[in-house]
């Protein structure tokens, strides 16, 4: 089987990168191929047979031509500097350039050991793979920009974590893999060289037009910023936690990146942290913004090396909470019906999230429940607010039952839900992946009434009810 395959990546200099060797495994089977997603890319003719599928996206069988490579990096994790980090479980196979000239990175994760693995063994098994697949798919669906899924294989071996578990290779596609911590990489040894390489690299490759500006770097910067307002903005909007907002996982293209302990709200609260691991909540829900401007001035800080534009820097730094601002109320707005602006919107969504929180309100099926207020005379199902809403909704010169419309066209009635993909992952271990597949189908169409489904769409009952997500590892 072919696959034509750049890699611009693999033509930077040698410290950028470090050649890897995948680990094969002796029968892979492949768990899922993403059919839409490949034939975008034009990797459609790979389809079909499915044990070579499962070889080359599990690393056991290479096509002509391919030499994969992982990605050096360093990182701040929860505000401490790692100066090492890279891809220890990664291999970059190479880049597809679609028909309309975009390139994507393809993948494997969990392939095995590379120069970068530290003491870890480079494997993953089936739960982070299983979820990755899910939760990136069903964020692109739901509007906001993110790395996709491929394909995820079983490898048919064991990983041993506290126990063994099923081995598994996640393919991951994004738009690069560059991060706010490749430039940190090179910024703390002191590489200028190699920064400017790598941020000719990153303008060329995400940012071509602010190679026209008076001063690139800084226009790159900017471009860095507004992406990560818009990205984060999305990411409130649809009740998502990252968990790891770590600068390493914090992608330049302003793509969500690394879905190892993120998960979607249930019940409404600004201080909710999933992850195991962040004692502080230093990721937590209504943190992600000014953690995001943190993450950025690690940037500048690497780019200050390059140019000597500080005030710059700083000016675009103090705007990003003003741009964020503006990103989120285009996002909030229409999913309240507020369609034409009032100053006063700012607020009316920060009472109704309050709402949401002072009655354990679920956070998704709420929006979808307010569209149905909108012209009721029953008595108010969410208090004072509702009433007041109403009356703003109303006065608009807008149709009710068009803005009803609206409404639905932007609040999902499904979201990948936590308990859910617990379910998927525990029925897959088992041999089991029909909540896996109807999950992936289901958030296809976030946005659609899907009765047949309608479990999914249900938030968890007490008891099933899932209050920790653990790093992919
Ligand atoms: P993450 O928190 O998933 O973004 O990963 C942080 C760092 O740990 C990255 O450098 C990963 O490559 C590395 N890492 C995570 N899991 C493993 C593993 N099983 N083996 C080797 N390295 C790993
Ligand atoms: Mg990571």
């Amino acid at each position: 089987m072919t696959m034509d395959l750049d890699n611009s990546y693999a033509k930077l200099p040698e410290g950028f990168h470090a050649r890897v060797e995948p680990a094969t495994s002796a029968a892979p089977s492949l768990l899922a191929w993403n059919t839409d997603l490949a034939v975008e890319l034009g990797l459609d003719s790979l389809a079909g047979d499915e044990v070579e599928l499962a070889r080359i996206f599990s690393g056991a069988s290479r096509p002509a031509g391919i030499r994969p490579i992982a990605l050096a990096y360093a990182g701040h994790q929860f505000g401490h500097f790692v100066p090492q980090l890279g891809d220890g479980r990664a291999a970059l196979l190479g880049e597809v350039v679609t028909d309309a000239g975009r390139r994507f990175d393809i993948q494997l994760k969990g392939s095995g050991r590379t120069p970068y693995s530290r003491g870890g063994d480079g494997k993953s098994w089936l739960g982070p793979v299983l979820r990755e697949y899910i939760l990136s798919e069903a964020m692109h669906h739901l509007g906001i920009p993110t790395t996709r899924a491929l394909a995820a294989v079983a490898t048919g071996e064991s990983v041993f974590r506290e126990t063994a578990l099923p081995g598994a290779v996640f393919t991951r596609v994004a738009s690069s893999h560059l991060r706010v911590g490749t430039f940190e990489y090179f910024a703390a040894r002191g590489n200028t060289d190699a920064l400017r390489t790598l941020t000719d690299y990153a303008i060329a490759r995400h940012y071509p037009e602010a190679r026209s500006e008076a001063q690139p770097t800084v226009a790159f910067f900017r471009r860095v910023a507004e992406r990560q307002a818009e990205l984060v903005a999305g990411w409130m909007a649809v009740g998502f936690i990252h968990g790891v907002m770590n600068t390493d996982n914090t992608a330049i293209s302003g793509e969500t990146l690394d879905y190892g302990p993120a998960a979607f709200l249930d019940e409404f609260q600004f201080r909710k942290v999933f992850s195991s691991i962040d004692h502080q909540g230093r990721y937590a829900y209504a943190n992600q913004m000014p953690i995001a401007q943190w993450n950025l001035a690690r940037l500048a800080e690497t780019l200050l090396l390059l140019c000597d534009a500080r005030s710059e820097f700083e000016t675009i730094l103090s705007e990003f909470s003003v741009h964020y601002e503006s990103c989120y109320l285009e996002r909030m707005r229409p999913k309240l019906g507020l369609i034409q602006e009032d100053d006063g919107d700012a607020d009316l969504i920060g009472d109704w999230l309050k709402y949401l929180q002072d009655h354990a309100l679920d956070y998704t099926l709420s929006f979808r429940e307010l569209a149905t207020r909108i012209d009721t005379s029953d008595p108010a199902r969410f208090g004072e607010f509702e009433g007041r809403w109403r009356q703003r909704v109303v006065d608009q010169a807008a149709e009710l039952t068009e803005v009803r419309a609206r409404m639905n066209s932007v609040n999902p009635v499904f979201i990948p839900r936590n308990h859910r993909i617990e379910q998927a992952i525990q029925e897959a271990v088992a041999g089991n992946l029909t909540t896996f597949r109807d999950l992936n189908k289901v958030l296809a169409h976030p946005f659609v009434e899907q009765p047949e489904y309608a479990q999914y769409a249900a938030a968890p009952i007490p008891s099933q009810r899932v209050t920790q997500t653990f790093c992919g590892t």
